[in-house]
């Protein structure tokens, strides 16, 4: 019996798209490596439904955090850190390590970000450069109403930098990124793509390229310019995980045929048949349900059940791979991950061993059940 691997990346893969990993190397400053790029930065254009430059980057979803801060910013630069969660704080922490003058808004674990308290902070502070969004916050499975939020900013500061962490949603909900005017949105591989962790891939509006133009902080390997100059000759300035680009190549090609559209259809159904089954054992979500990720569900451990034990158990006994909580919320959630290539059998195999497993830690599934 093969593993149900329920986390919010690494995701599982299709075999083919693992059996292109397993090709020959080839020449990345060749011609055939000019046509996978070629075709993976149109299809992900497709993607992101932007008409920005989308480049790609060798890395891990928090270099392309990363990369978003040293190409935008200079030391002392106001940046206003929206954050529902672990990830928000991370954004927080990597703009601070680059000199970035960094205010934070926070909103409760579990719930959204609130377009309007966002705004006020803007409107009490006109010096920021750049706000901070994070799409869908993975350690809490939230999904921001990105659209509203971005909408709240520029009704406030047209001008304003957005950058946008969407690791965990981009391809697997929808996210329009010139329609909401986003002007650095970026994922990774490993989350709703079905491709194994190495690509960060992040398109880069019009303002956010002024905005590199003048920005100070030091940058070399994540720098955008020189991304775009290779990308022209259908290249990457540093040698990239040829391997993972093979895998993009087809795995685009695969989400190309299912359709953006019946992607976020399936996505929308599997993330509500999740909750329904969590709910329905008797278990509470984290997130509030009006804001709750199609990619992510977080559920709290029931009071006197050990959070660890029962991962453990479901991974040893049941073949069932969970997430624990991050941070804060470590020992008191779990996660379960619906991201990229997940049916409705995978979810109802983990809620079928969830309940079998939750018995035996403690929770007694009637009880409960009120
Ligand atoms: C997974 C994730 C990250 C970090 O990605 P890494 O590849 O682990 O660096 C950042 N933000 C969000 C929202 C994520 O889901």
């Amino acid at each position: 019996m093969s593993v149900n691997l329920r986390i919010p990346g690494p995701t599982p893969c299709p075999d083919d798209v693992l059996q292109a990993m397993s090709r020959q190397m080839i020449n990345h400053r060749g011609p055939e490596f000019a046509a996978i790029m070629e075709r993976i930065t149109s299809s992900l254009k497709r993607a992101f439904k932007t008409d920005n430059d989308v480049l790609t980057l060798t890395s891990a979803g928090t270099g392309a955090i990363e990369a978003s801060v040293v190409n935008t910013l200079s030391p002392g630069d106001r940046v206003l850190v929206v954050s529902i969660g672990v990830f928000g704080d991370r954004y927080a922490d990597i703009a601070q390590t680059y000199g970035a003058n960094v205010t934070k808004v926070a909103f409760p674990q579990g719930a959204a970000a609130d377009p309007a308290v966002v705004a006020d902070a803007l409107k009490k502070d006109a010096s920021y450069k750049a706000v901070t969004l994070t799409h869908n916050e993975t350690s809490t499975g939230v999904t921001n109403d990105l659209g509203a939020l971005a909408k709240a900013i520029r009704g406030v500061r047209p001008d304003i930098l957005i950058l946008v962490d969407a690791i965990s949603s981009l391809g697997s909900v929808p996210l329009p990124v010139d329609e909401w005017d986003l002007d650095v949105v970026f994922t990774g591989s490993q989350k709703g793509w079905m491709v194994p962790p190495g690509m960060a891939m992040v398109s880069v509006s019009e303002r956010a390229w002024k905005a590199a133009d003048e920005a100070r902080i030091p940058r070399y390997y994540f720098d955008y310019k020189k991304a775009k100059s290779y990308l022209e000759k259908g290249q990457t300035p540093w040698t990239p995980a040829v391997s993972v680009y093979f895998a993009m190549d087809v795995a685009l090609q695969k989400l190309e045929q299912e359709g953006l559209e019946n992607i976020h259809a399936r996505h929308a159904r599997l993330g509500q048949f999740t909750r329904d089954g969590v709910k329905a054992l008797g278990l509470k979500l984290l997130a509030d349900e009006r804001v709750a990720s199609n990619t992510v569900t977080a559920v709290l451990v029931p009071d006197g059940v050990d959070g660890p034990a029962l991962n453990k158990m479901m991974r040893t006994e049941y073949n069932t791979v969970l997430a624990g909580g991050q941070g804060e919320l470590t020992g008191k959630i779990f996660r379960i991950g619906h991201l990229g290539l997940v049916s409705q059998e995978d979810l109802q195999a983990c809620l079928d061993a969830l309940k079998q497993a939750l018995p035996r830690v403690g929770f007694s599934l009637v009880g409960a059940a009120r």
